[in-house]
């Protein structure tokens, strides 16, 4: 809780100082957040029945209020979905096509046979250097702020990387493992979701 709460000030105070360095005639970075699965597809579910689709929903959530609230809407944010609904593949690639933003950020949870195994990883689609910049600064922010075990970037021909890449930077985070109590215990809790999207939303 404690490191939690000096987590918060730091991240306030450099980002009050960032809102006020910025001029008000600068075009607003336009960033799309995509929260895995949802609706019949709950994506992975821990032992004691955390569904990744909450997970990754509740996190772009809070993403997009602290953007509001914190960063006097800074960005520009749109949610591939922003309820417990079931969008194609196809669809939210469309959008990232049609809107162009200057970056996309697809959230997952990983689960593996092996309850042992847990950490962040991070996948773009190849070596485009504004995925792989935007990728390492989130990893960088999860180890520095919360102790997350991180990877380097890994390459991954997922959909959503793949149809995208023509268009913008684009990563995703599968934000460790529900198969891992340790892990899963943590994502289970709504503050610790928060401040995980407080510290994506300002590594950005
Ligand atoms: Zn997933």
């Amino acid at each position: 809780m404690k490191v939690m709460i000096t987590v918060l000030m730091c991240l306030l105070i450099w980002s009050s100082s960032l809102v006020f360095g910025q001029s008000i005639f600068e075009d607003r970075k336009i960033i799309i957040l995509d929260a895995g699965h949802g609706g019949i597809d709950s994506g992975a579910v821990s032992n004691n029945g955390l569904q990744e689709k909450n997970v990754v929903l509740d996190i772009v959530r809070y993403m997009k209020n602290w953007n509001k609230n914190l960063l006097e809407s800074k960005y520009d944010i749109y949610l591939t979905r922003n309820r417990d609904t079931l969008i194609s593949l196809d669809d939210r690639t469309k959008l990232v096509k049609h809107i162009k933003p200057d970056v996309f950020i697809s959230l997952h949870c990983n689960h593996i046979n092996n309850p042992e195994i847990k950490g962040v990883e991070l996948y773009t689609y190849d070596n485009n250097e504004l995925s792989l910049s935007y990728g390492k600064a989130i990893l960088n922010a999860l180890k520095l702020n919360l102790g997350f075990k991180t990877k380097n970037p890994k390459h991954a021909n997922f959909q959503v990387l793949r149809e995208t890449t023509g268009y913008c930077p684009a990563v995703l985070i599968e934000l460790g493992y529900l198969s891992n109590s340790n892990e899963s215990n943590y994502l289970n809790n709504k503050e610790n979701r928060k401040v995980l999207a407080l510290v994506i939303l300002m590594a950005i």
